[in-house]
């Protein structure tokens, strides 16, 4: 396959031949650590132009298995000042596979504005984007695809990315309907690509699409082996029966019953009127406005949990809405009617920016009086009017939560800081206090709280909460290199699915049989020791690994409802008991909504 350097400063494409023997296990997650280990200096300005930029696909992209097309992109986080890989679906990495590409890597700073495109043969060009300066992502795709043509894949960032918004995502055109609505969204990726004046990149569709070479031995065992995982992914409740139906956003349901949903803030009460957010209502309102789900959101998928959200007059308003968004953009704000939350998703899309870091910062500014919880209109208006020169919170709302949590002064305040920020980067939803797992991971992770950094979300008995900590983000490392989070939930743990996807992994490799079940496990930890390695060198070491605030932050001083308790950190060591298991209680707590 190919490796393509583009490097921007003398506007310059070259090539190598990229070979995955010299890469064993990695793809994705895995090669971005790797090349990011060889290629950065981890104490280069992450905005400037040392700090390289990179598009990969996963280790199983080009053969059948389902949801192998993911898109990584990493570089050094101008968020969290370390290592970064940030993942989305969507069509372009499968559309790098068709030109047998397995990674881009973008070097340097252009002077002028310019944009990357691909030809149906896989010829890659530099072409000027001064025409597209000042468009956000869905103008940019309108424009792409009428000088192109609907085939074209595209990843985009809009003003966001172009203000060099600390949490500015990187947008990607979604299957179906070809809108730029898949985010690349965590650690401000969008900022490197607009450091580096690159304002997209577009890929043709090949006419002869590259499938990874195997015998028709291998190909037989390879295709009986999927049968496995797809049998996994069908018959597990969630990825085969939920989640095509609801998509992600079911996940309110489970966090609104465990008291884990945050709610104005995270202040650690049970979300009264969750069902205003979940499943059914969600459901009901998709169909009843005309929208749809059960949409894959890449080739090949069969998940399908995507969805396309109209609004109550029946106008198309946004896609591929996801469970953090709804929670973060939702509840998290008091807002409970889903046109407002769809309404903040399409313009985070459209701008470039995480729902997720762009809900949590909204939520502190409502708790310190900015605006009031439930305010969905101040809400909206503040986001769509965040480059105003009259904007006096959009310079630092443009950086996320944490940048708020600084403006408001809470850093230097006494007291309890009530700021849901691990290493500079907003919190995922799920209450650290009731769902420890996630606290663990992103306390302890080399990218702070990410959405897809701990899927170890139960205690585990008998390993020290690094351990815990540790296990859960190499089981995230692999599944980054492999599969979509949620297919992977399915195969990871089923005991016929998982040896099936490490012999598939073993069949690329040419082994005539293998490799050890263990591979798995090894491959994320050897990721993972590879991304403490390049935050240790940008001076991010274990000794920080403490919430915004440090000690003083709300999550170790107020107990949260459901479990009574309050987030026993890394630091504390061991639990001395298992957390019990928490119950909904009788009558839920009134706040004002
Ligand atoms: S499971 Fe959902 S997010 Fe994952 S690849 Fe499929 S449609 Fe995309």
């Amino acid at each position: 396959m190919r490796i393509i350097k583009v490097d921007l400063t003398h506007q310059v494409i070259t090539e190598e031949e990229f070979n995955q023997k010299d890469y064993g296990f990695l793809g994705g997650r895995g090669l971005i650590a790797k090349f990011l280990t060889d290629y950065c200096d981890p104490t280069c300005d992450p905005l400037g132009p040392e700090n390289p930029l990179l598009f990969t696909t996963g280790y199983f992209s080009g053969t059948i298995l389902t949801t192998s097309n993911r898109l990584s992109i990493g570089a050094k986080s101008p968020l969290t000042g370390g290592i970064k890989e940030s993942n989305s679906g969507g069509t372009l990495a499968r559309r790098m596979t068709d030109h047998q590409i397995k990674l881009i890597m973008f070097q340097g700073q252009s002077k002028d504005w310019v944009y990357l495109y691909i030809d149906k043969d896989g010829k890659p060009s530099l072409h000027s984007a001064e025409s597209y300066v000042g468009m956000d992502c869905y103008p940019v795709g309108d424009a792409m695809r009428k000088k192109y043509n609907d085939r074209i894949a595209i990843a985009t960032i809009g003003t966001a990315g172009e203000n060099l918004g600390l949490v500015s995502s990187i947008m990607s055109t979604e299957m179906n309907s070809g809108l730029p609505c898949r985010g690349a969204a965590r650690g401000g990726m969008g900022a490197v690509m607009g450091s580096k004046k690159l304002k997209a990149l577009v890929i043709e569709h090949s006419d002869d699409p590259y499938m990874i070479p195997m015998t028709d031995e291998q190909r037989a065992e390879f295709n009986e082996l999927n049968k496995k995982i797809v049998n996994a992914i069908y018959n597990n409740p969630l990825t085969g029966q939920t989640m095509p139906l609801y998509g992600s956003a079911a996940g309110v349901d489970t966090t609104g019953k465990m008291g884990a949903l945050p709610w104005n803030n995270f202040n650690g009460k049970f979300t009264p009127d969750w069902e205003r957010l979940g499943t059914q209502q969600w459901r009901k309102n998709l169909i009843d406005h005309g929208g749809h789900g059960t949409i894959p959101c890449q080739p090949g998928c069969i998940v399908r949990c995507s969805n396309e959200y109209c609004d109550k007059n029946g106008n198309y308003l946004s896609a591929g809405i996801e469970y953090e968004t709804v929670a973060l953009c939702g509840s998290n704000l008091g807002i409970f009617d889903t046109d407002h939350v769809c309404t903040l998703d399409r313009l985070c899309d459209d701008m470039g920016m995480d729902t997720i870091d762009i809900g949590c910062a909204l939520g502190v500014l409502m708790d310190n009086g900015i605006l009031e919880f439930g305010d969905a209109e101040g809400a909206i208006n503040m986001v769509r009017n965040m480059f105003s020169p009259d904007s006096k919170w959009g310079q630092y709302l443009k950086d996320g939560c944490a940048s708020v949590a600084d403006a408001l002064g809470i850093d230097k305040k006494e007291g309890i800081k009530r700021v849901p920020v691990s290493k500079r980067q907003a919190f995922a939803a799920y209450d650290p206090r009731v769902i420890r797992g996630y606290g663990l991971s992103w306390e302890r992770g080399p990218m702070g709280a990410d959405h897809t950094s701990g899927s170890a979300a139960t205690y585990i008995p008998n390993l020290t909460p690094e351990q815990q900590a540790d296990y859960s983000l190499a089981v995230t490392c692999t599944c980054d290199c492999f599969m979509c989070l949620f297919a992977w939930s399915a195969v990871n743990y089923n005991p016929e699915a998982r040896p099936a996807i490490c012999r598939m992994a073993g069949i690329l490799q040419g082994m005539e049989e293998g490799p050890d079940m263990s591979m798995i496990d090894r491959n994320g930890m050897q990721i993972l020791q590879m991304e403490y390695a390049f935050n240790a060198k940008a001076g991010i070491t274990h000794d920080q690994d403490r919430f915004y605030g440090g000690k003083d932050n709300f999550q170790y001083h107020e107990k949260a409802e459901a479990t009574q308790n309050v987030f026993w950190s890394v630091q504390n060591g061991p639990l001395p008991t298992p957390p019990a298991p928490p119950a909904a209680p009788a009558k839920p707590a009134e706040e004002k909504k």
